[in-house]
């Protein structure tokens, strides 16, 4: 544990419309931080907030100069502010946390700790206390899913709350996709991880921005960002439709050679027309998800651009606040 006081902790707090929270957020970080780290550096990201959210944190920085802010110029999504923060973050061990203190950071000093015995990553998985039960066994269903689909390793409960080394962060900001899926991305780039377990938290201020449609977005996100099984799936549906429509021509032949031409067929045809169209539509939009991502990427376009930040902290204050 000793090794931890001589670290330079840096938190990353993505933060969109947070106004009612930072406040508490502020408290609670200086009263814990102190205690785990000897010189720590809080990077609070306004990810285009549309609230006061911009004045709070100039507030907070200027009251205590260990927190410093960076304001992007619109909202460019929790994982563009993730990025902003570990681009700009200095410590030797960089913690990203969410602003509605639902990563609880009394956990720091354990995954600290856990870091400190050779880990890079150390992530905080949460129990599911308190979530709508619908919520919980969707997750349940879609993480089960996902582990067969993707190559990385996608766990339940496991979020964005995680403490890395510095080369886990050096191995994320090297990944330069437009398309961030984090979860994965965590995943893909290796290293030693330990877990933490804690409980579920509620939110303290503010709800979450999470609808249903945007989860079902990032369930799809999720899915197509790390591999092309999707598009196998494609070749092997069409390849199964194929060879049973060969069957029923076959079929169809010996019916009309052996007991002539049959008129009725109605339905069969509705339902293969259907069928196949609802199929091709599918795909179809599996192949433009496909495309749509190339055509992004290939615009080499910055992940995210700041509008404003605090000043730059001088190296290694000996006064902490
Ligand atoms: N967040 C962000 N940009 C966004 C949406 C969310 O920076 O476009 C931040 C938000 O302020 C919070 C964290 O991401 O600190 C998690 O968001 P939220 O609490 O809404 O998600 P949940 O906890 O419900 O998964
Ligand atoms: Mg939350």
């Amino acid at each position: 544990m000793t090794q931890t006081r001589s670290r330079r902790l840096s938190v990353v707090v993505p933060c969109f419309n947070e106004e009612q929270g930072l406040a508490q957020l502020h408290a609670t970080l200086l009263e814990v931080l102190p205690a785990v780290a000897d010189d720590f550096e809080v990077l609070l990201v306004d990810d285009g907030s549309s609230d006061g959210t911009l004045a709070e944190m100039r507030r907070i920085s200027a009251l205590s100069p260990r927190f410093r802010y960076i304001a992007l110029s619109r909202n460019f999504g929790k994982e563009a502010a993730m990025l902003a923060g570990l681009s700009e973050a200095s410590g030797h061990a960089v913690a990203i946390m969410d602003a509605d203190l639902q990563h609880p950071p009394q956990l720091l000093g354990a995954m600290l700790a856990r870091l400190d015995e050779g880990h890079d990553q150390v992530v905080a998985r949460r129990t599911r206390d308190g979530d709508g039960r619908a919520r919980t066994l969707v997750s349940r269903l879609y993480y089960r899913l996902i582990n067969k689909m993707v190559e990385v390793d996608l766990k339940d409960g496991v979020g964005d709350f995680r403490v890395l080394s510095h080369r886990a962060v050096r191995a994320l900001l090297s990944l330069g996709e437009y398309n961030r899926f984090s979860k994965g991305l965590f995943s893909w780039i290796g290293f030693d991880t330990a877990i933490v377990d804690y409980d579920n938290v509620q939110r303290a201020h503010g709800s979450s921005k999470w609808s249903f449609g945007a989860l079902l977005n990032y369930g799809i996100d999720g899915v197509v960002s790390f591999n092309n099984r999707p598009l196998r799936i494609a070749i092997y549906l069409g390849a199964m439709v194929t060879a049973l429509a060969f069957l029923y021509a076959g079929y169809v032949a010996l019916d009309v050679i052996f007991t002539g031409v049959d008129a009725p067929g109605y339905a069969t045809l509705m339902v293969g027309i259907a069928g196949l169209g609802g199929i091709q539509l599918l795909f179809l939009g599996v192949i433009g998800e496909y495309l749509g991502r190339i055509y992004y990427e290939t615009k080499r376009r910055p992940h995210f651009l700041v509008k404003e930040a605090s000043e730059p902290q001088p190296p290694a204050l000996t006064v902490l606040g």
